[in-house]
């Protein structure tokens, strides 16, 4: 059993594994699965050992792992299964499929125990005498009794003084007598350091944004340059990227040390204070949980749909299409409950942060008190509390786990049912290495498992629907509203007329305008929808017609006015409020196109009196500002709340009568296939956040194409026309569903470079267009410069998807032949954005 080699992944951008000879004393105890410390070129680095293996390749001198992190391995063998999967289907390097998978490491310490498991426990009363049997030996009978004396759990380190090595443990734990356990004990501590940017100042001369087009000679870069880096890149994060952040999560993001953290606090960039980090503490916990409700009719035939899956004992896929507000939780809550039952586990996927909390507080009312518990995962947790939450769940503490897209890996075993909640939301899919969506890793997991994956949406996504349509998964459906609620009325305020009629443009149309005042007569509340934070999304040059772009992106800058400065949504930079055009000097420097920021303005002066808020990213930058904002508005501290697609999805507000959307044509607009179908979900969604409690809702939506279909279907609120439409135009331009998609892009900051490797490219792949594949490309990509490098772009269809991985497989054996550094070229399979 103890193998002298082993093959660990880890955390680099290289597809490959690496060999390592393991000492002598840990061999019994490594098993496949374990994070160990290995020493890696110069530094010491975790990984995942993949595979324990007898011999290593020819003659090779091969570095020994220093330490042994985990007993019981971190990751299960089905999860070592799907990160294979994982790997090859999305052409990831494995280590970092492994990062995305493990919880963080962080400082603290786990602390190992040993307990007695109830086969143990019988083991150790019938041995009460000393005789041996069962296979064991003496100190293995002293171990047992000495377990059961001290109430059944006892510290690891313990064992070694009770003279029992790791491989009589391991013996234990296989006979299933005992059970080793790691416990995130996490410094007490109740609060944890945030760092803040100061902000305020506008950039000087001497900003860190400075153009630097001579990224050629980078050899000579003195230290002040670098020193200069690290601080852009904490104020980046800090200021535009992230919000505050806990001072740790800050050093690993910015990769900077604590020293220049201080120095920056000494000269007053940033400010940083204590607060509290307590996992139970949520602000916008009002206490209140629905109260579990009768199930509705269909509600109940659809539960009997997926009990009969249960019965069936099999992997299946269903989808709950289910309108705005007809119930689909409740529905979720008893498959869980039914899942529990029968000695299974379950994880219930949301799409944003938000709803795990309130979905979580539904679930620990259900489950917490009988099932010891239910694990929350998502990103805005901290270190401390995502490793202990992970813990709990890779302990078997927790047997439901609520959380966004990482938790589909949440090391849950005997799985029986995965919830995807909201399937169709675009923020399942990881946008960075390893580019998974975590919608189709649930199937992928759930056929593993032998489980149900359990899709719900009032808006399924395209593909999800064709499936349910020609029988590859199981549709059940929630036509109408619970408590014959009806749907909210949908209005289009065609902005064409009210030019002609009023001869200027403002945001807030006439409707609108009566719409909201109607509601603040009423004492009811009003949502108003835009799609773009800032003031305006665009600075126009009238006499010779540029716009001022971002120094490292092709893409416009888009003013703040109240931070008085320019920002590249993008990358992060910023640039002085021009007073000159920056091409021809002109003063004729105009803005153009509302964003959120303008639009709060124009409300405050055109309701004075009325309570408003503003939630974005950037006014909510911490999950707490986030959560005191929705709170304030779901408990009727205010009457009009303004913002960006963060307000559509999801919440439950009782008292909204009257949602506006400003202008429903800029996601219409989007140079991208799916752009009728996102508009369509969203302008579903948004009217689905009218009239859910007693009151019923009207929705405004503002548009210059009125006679759009996507527009015409939503406000109908007609899916099955819609899906109609829309699956005719995918047929004709060969798009997903009938085609997969695979989007590579070839990326450097040195032009020359990028176009040399995409020729490179294009010869791999020429040949190969044709029957199966139809390549397209290489061309600009329609975001041609993203943070300073230059992007080349192929786009892949195949009506087969097995042959695009074949093909898309050989591309990186092409890279290698040719020397094109892997980071240089991006694969991603099925794509959700096209730029
Ligand atoms: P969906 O997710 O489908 O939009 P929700 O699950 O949020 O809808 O449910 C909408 C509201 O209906 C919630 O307040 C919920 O408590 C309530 N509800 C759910 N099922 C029933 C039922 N059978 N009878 C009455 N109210 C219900
Ligand atoms: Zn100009
Ligand atoms: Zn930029």
């Amino acid at each position: 059993m103890s193998s002298p080699y082993c093959n660990v992944a880890l955390p680099v951008p290289l597809r490959t594994t690496f060999t390592y000879a393991v000492p002598e004393p840990m061999q019994a105890a490594l098993q496949p699965g374990s994070r160990v410390l290995v020493p890696f070129r110069r530094q010491a680095m975790t990984g995942v050992v993949v595979e324990l293996i007898e011999k290593p390749p020819q003659d090779t001198k091969l570095r020994e792992i220093t330490r042994v992190l985990d007993f019981v391995p971190a990751l299960t063998p089905k999860l070592l299964e799907l990160a294979e999967w994982i790997a090859g289907y999305y052409l990831a390097p494995i280590g970092e499929v492994f990062r995305a998978m493990l919880p963080p490491l962080t400082e603290l310490k786990t602390q190992r125990l040993i307990a007695l498991t109830d086969a143990g426990r019988a083991v150790a009363e019938s041995l009460s005498g000393g005789e041996l049997s069962h296979g064991l030996n003496g100190a293995e009978v002293a171990f047992l009794a000495k377990l059961k004396e001290k109430k059944g759990t006892l510290p690891f380190a313990l064992a070694a003084k009770l003279s029992l090595n790791a491989a009589a443990l391991q013996k234990l734990q296989r006979a299933g007598l005992i059970e080793i356990r790691e416990i995130v004990k996490g410094r007490e501590r109740k609060t944890q350091r945030v760092i803040a940017w100061r902000g305020g100042s506008a950039p000087g001369p001497d900003s860190p944004t400075r153009n630097t087009e001579d990224e050629e000679n980078d050899n000579a870069e003195t230290q002040s340059a670098q020193r200069k880096r690290g601080e852009e890149r904490v104020r980046e994060l800090l200021e535009t990227e992230r919000g505050p952040l806990p001072l740790p999560q800050l050093l690993r993001l910015a990769q900077v040390t604590r020293a220049v953290i201080g120095r920056m606090l000494r000269d007053g960039l940033l400010e940083s204070w204590e607060e509290a980090i307590d996992p139970a503490e949520d602000p916008f916990d009002t206490g209140y949980t629905p109260p579990a409700h009768e199930l509705n009719a269909e509600q109940e035939a659809a539960m009997k749909q997926i009990r009969a899956r249960f019965e069936l004992g099999e992997f299946g896929v269903q989808l709950l299409h289910g309108v705005t507000g007809s119930g689909k939780t409740e529905v979720y809550l008893r498959a869980v409950q039914d899942t529990l039952a029968r000695g299974k586990t379950a994880i219930i996927l949301v799409p944003e942060i938000a709803l795990t909390l309130w979905i979580g507080r539904q679930c620990r009312s259900w489950f917490g008190a009988r099932f010891e518990g239910v694990a929350v995962l998502h990103s805005a947790l901290s270190d401390v509390e995502r490793a202990r939450e992970w813990w709990r769940v890779r302990n078997g503490e927790a047997r439901v786990v609520v959380g966004t897209r990482s938790a589909v890996f949440a090391p849950l075993e005997n799985i029986g049912l995965i919830i995807v909640d909201e399937e169709q939301e675009s923020s399942y899919k990881q946008e960075e290495t390893p580019r998974y969506h975590g919608r189709d890793v649930a199937i992928v997991r759930a056929k593993m498992e032998g489980a149900l994956a359990l899709l719900g949406s009032a808006t399924p996504s395209m593909e999800t629907f064709h499936h349910a349509r020609n029988g590859k998964y199981e549709l059940l459906t929630l036509a109408s509203r619970v408590a014959d609620r009806s749907l909210a009325d949908v209005e289009v305020v065609d902005l064409r007329e009210e030019f002609q009629q009023t001869h200027q443009t403002s945001p807030i149309s006439t409707n609108l305008h009566e719409g909201i005042q109607e509601c603040l007569a009423n004492k009811t509340q009003a949502l108003v929808l835009i799609n773009r934070r800032g003031y305006s999304w665009s600075v126009l040059c009238r006499s010779c017609g540029a716009s001022v772009q971002c120094v490292n992106c092709s893409i416009s800058m888009t003013h703040h006015k109240h931070r008085n400065r320019l920002e590249c949504h993008y990358c992060g930079s910023i640039q002085p409020i021009p007073k000159l055009c920056p091409k021809c000097q002109s003063k004729y420097v105009y803005f153009f196109g509302e964003g959120s920021e303008q639009l709060e303005e124009r409300l405050r002066k055109e309701f004075p009196g009325a309570r408003l808020a503003r939630l974005d990213r950037d006014t909510a930058r911490t999950k707490r500002q986030y959560q005191e904002m929705l709170g304030a508005f779901a408990g009727g501290a205010l009457d009009i709340l303004v913002g960006t697609q963060m307000l559509a999805k999801g919440h439950d507000f009782q008292r909204v009568t009257l949602v506006g959307v400003v202008s429903a044509d800029s996601s219409l607009n989007l140079p991208d296939f799916r752009a009728a179908e996102r508009t369509f979900q969203l302008l579903t969604q948004v009217a689905g956040r009218a009239g859910r409690g007693e009151l019923s809702g009207r929705v405004l939506i503002q548009t210059f194409y009125p006679e759009h279909y996507a527009i015409q279907d939503a406000v109908k609120q007609d899916y099955a026309a819609f899906f109609e439409r829309e699956l005719h135009f995918r047929q004709m331009m060969a798009y997903p569903p009938f085609t997969s998609l695979a989007n590579v892009i070839v990326r450097d900051v040195n032009l020359e470079k990028a176009i040399r490797w995409s020729r490179q490219l294009s010869e791999y792949f020429s040949p190969h267009d044709g029957k199966e594949v139809r390549i397209l490309g290489p061309a600009t990509a329609p975001l041609a410069r993203l943070k300073k490098e230059h992007r080349f772009q192929f786009l892949l269809k195949s009506p087969k998807r097995s042959v695009l991985t074949k093909l898309l497989g050989g591309v990186l054996a092409h890279c290698d032949a040719k020397e094109i550094p892997q980071t240089a070229v991006l694969v991603d399979m099925d794509p959700l954005s096209l730029l």
